[in-house]
């Protein structure tokens, strides 16, 4: 019996927090229905009018008889994340900062591409992992985000697009899981996040375009086919441990070999053939953009199933590093491309908002004094 059942059932209504429906997965709310008496299909009802209605009033769930409406009055209720900020880039990007309750803030990138619009979501408050060329790294960690907090930013984008009402535009196609965090740092969270974004009676996105990012959990990504078959790409941006180690400091403990052959298996467990797994790989001038680092990767990826995006390194203040030059850029995709890879740059997109790649910061209220640390070393306290 799960947590919330338990203390549903132990404690008088009027004593116990009332449960956000937001975030509870489809088979965890049919689950809490059957918990208050009530049937499965009154879950398929509730995802409907949160998910695609956009209705967060129990009143005015028409399908739902008044009894039961007052009774999820009392016991439960349907809370977004609290916008702080919403911006626009003139390129039609656009940026949420989202309030996390405890004084931090987390940020969601609307990135729109012709028929396309994905959403980059974040699924921690900051990020334990320390990459050292990623601005959230910098601003140290708080917590893991909770389900409502995950599915609350695709919830709240595809809102203020007005998708979810009838005949509503469809603007968010996609979701990546590149924002904020490390996903499979928070494995039960994001995978009902998951589970909520690629339901048919919720936003009814496939398989093939919810993808999740990891810089190389191994334990987390060897069960991860368990519980999703989302897509999956992999943070590399070296062809060496000796490079990874200094770039992804997890490389250390899970290093290069043993996350590719992981990764390999989760893409060749998948019950559709064909699909590749996106190797990430952001170009820093003079630390991994040189032609013998193509040569490398190339060799290395060659018996796994990949498609390759470049990322142009974003630079931000408390980072010296800096953005490789168009001629490494455009020699190492050349290389990668005459070696037979799928080849992609990822345009810079939200500039004028700092929502591009690589940039997304938030506020973190830091629990590890790592953010502190790297001011002190860049000289800014
Ligand atoms: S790149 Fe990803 S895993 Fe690494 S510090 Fe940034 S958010 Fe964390």
């Amino acid at each position: 019996m799960s947590e919330f059942i338990a203390t549903s059932i132990a404690a008088d209504a009027t004593d116990i927090a009332k449960v956000n429906l937001l975030g509870l997965s489809p088979a965890k709310l049919a689950e809490w229905f059957a918990s208050i008496g009530e049937k499965p299909f009154r879950a398929t009802q509730m995802l409907k009018w949160i998910h695609q209605a956009g209705v967060t009033d129990f009143d005015q769930m028409t399908n739902i008889s008044k009894d039961l409406r007052a009774k999820l009055v009392d016991l439960a209720c349907i809370e977004p994340p609290k916008v702080m900020q919403q911006l626009d880039s003139a390129d039609g990007t656009r940026k949420f900062l989202f309030e996390v309750p405890g004084g931090s803030a987390i940020e969601t990138v609307f990135i729109p591409d012709g028929e396309r619009g994905t959403l980059c979501v974040s699924s921690q408050v900051g990020c334990s992992l320390d990459c050292s060329f990623c601005a959230t790294g910098k601003q140290g960690f708080n917590r893991d985000l909770s389900v409502a907090e995950i599915i609350g930013q695709v919830f709240i984008a595809a809102k203020s697009f007005g998708q979810l009402q009838p005949k509503g535009p469809r603007r968010v196609t996609n979701v990546v899981l590149m924002g904020m965090g490390e996903p499979l740092l928070n494995f039960d969270n994001v995978v009902d996040a998951m589970a909520l974004m690629m339901d048919d009676n919720c936003y009814g996105i496939s398989k093939r375009r919810v993808t999740l990012s990891t810089s190389g959990v191994v334990p987390a990504l060897n069960r991860l086919g368990q519980y999703t078959d989302a897509c999956l790409a992999i943070s590399l941006h070296a062809p060496n441990d000796a490079l990874r180690d200094q770039l992804v400091p997890i490389n250390k403990k899970y290093p290069i070999a043993l996350l590719l052959e992981s990764a390999k298996r989760y893409i060749e467990g998948l019950p559709d053939t064909h699909r590749k797994m996106t190797i990430e790989y952001t170009l820093i001038d003079q630390v991994n953009d040189r032609p013998e680092h193509a040569y490398e990767l190339a060799e290395l990826l060659r018996e796994v199933p990949v498609k390759i995006n470049l990322i142009p390194f974003n630079p931000f203040n408390l980072s010296d590093y800096k953005r490789c030059s168009n001629n490494a850029l455009n020699r190492f995709k050349q290389i990668l491309v005459q070696a037979g890879y799928t080849t992609t740059v990822r345009t810079t997109r939200g500039d004028d908002i700092d929502a591009a790649c690589g940039q997304l910061a938030g506020s973190v209220n830091d629990r590890t004094r790592r953010a502190e640390r790297h001011r002190a070393r860049a000289g800014q306290v």
